[in-house]
């Protein structure tokens, strides 16, 4: 995500407060393997999902997010696409599109522990509660949820909801932004953390801006081939 803000804000310096704050999801592919694919079938389009690394955008056709992955999927013109690098995402495309959609074995270990069992356990405790889940959780789980998007979809979803409870299947930080929206609706989250994630503190975003480190850098080449598949996506939105 850092690699993305800063390929497509050139001129601004981009800070990552922990070097280590990685993503498990975007180490899951790298731009060797979908270029061997590549070779294999030319005429595949490959789609990225915005969590993975800036060398991987550079060798695919055009990014995505969770939010806009659908309409991304939609808007080109073959039935013979790629999705880098999260399988769960990828099928939920593939269910919403009704394309035949090659899937990256690859999963965010943070949604793909989520279990329906979490799920049934926390309806029963709260049984007037709505199942709201990321479309990076596993299809079984998607299946039980009453509605299923990305982190912006489910704030407005929550938002504009007759429902005051609700089940949340997504990273536990996320609450804290739902309960700040919403005073008078209760959260029961599924017991699920980042590594990466929580790996930056607002102690470390103070010690970064104090010594501005540590500065994103993409390599030129690459960035320039991330930048047309991540300006493809900006075009669909
Ligand atoms: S929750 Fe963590 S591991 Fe999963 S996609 Fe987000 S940053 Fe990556």
């Amino acid at each position: 995500m850092a690699e993305t803000a800063a390929i497509l804000n050139p001129c601004k310096t981009v800070l990552l407060p922990d070097r280590y704050a990685g993503c498990g999801l975007a180490d899951m592919a790298t731009a060797q393997q979908v270029n061997e694919i590549k070779k294999k079938n030319p005429e595949l389009k490959v789609v990225s999902y915005i969590n993975s690394s800036a060398e991987v955008k550079a060798v695919t056709d055009i990014c995505c997010t969770s939010a806009n992955a659908v309409d991304v999927v939609n808007s080109l013109n073959s039935e013979m696409v790629l999705f880098v690098p999260d399988r769960n995402l990828g099928s939920y495309v593939a269910e919403k599109s009704g394309k035949m959609i090659q899937l990256w074995d690859g999963y965010c270990y943070v949604h793909e522990q989520i279990s329906i069992d979490d799920l049934i356990i926390l309806k029963k405790e709260h049984p007037k509660a709505a199942i709201i889940v990321h479309p990076e959780c596993p299809a079984p789980v998607r299946h039980l949820a009453d509605f299923i998007g990305s982190t912006s979809q489910m704030s407005q979803f929550v938002k504009n909801s007759f429902h005051q409870e609700f089940i949340v299947g997504t990273e536990d930080n996320f609450i804290h932004r739902l309960k700040t929206d919403n005073h008078d609706k209760m959260f029961y989250p599924v017991h699920t953390l980042c590594e990466g994630m929580n790996a930056i503190s607002l102690e470390k975003v103070k010690r970064s801006l104090e010594t501005m480190e540590y500065k994103i850098r993409v390599p030129e080449r690459i960035h320039a081939k991330a930048k047309i598949a991540l300006d493809k996506m900006l075009k669909v939105l």
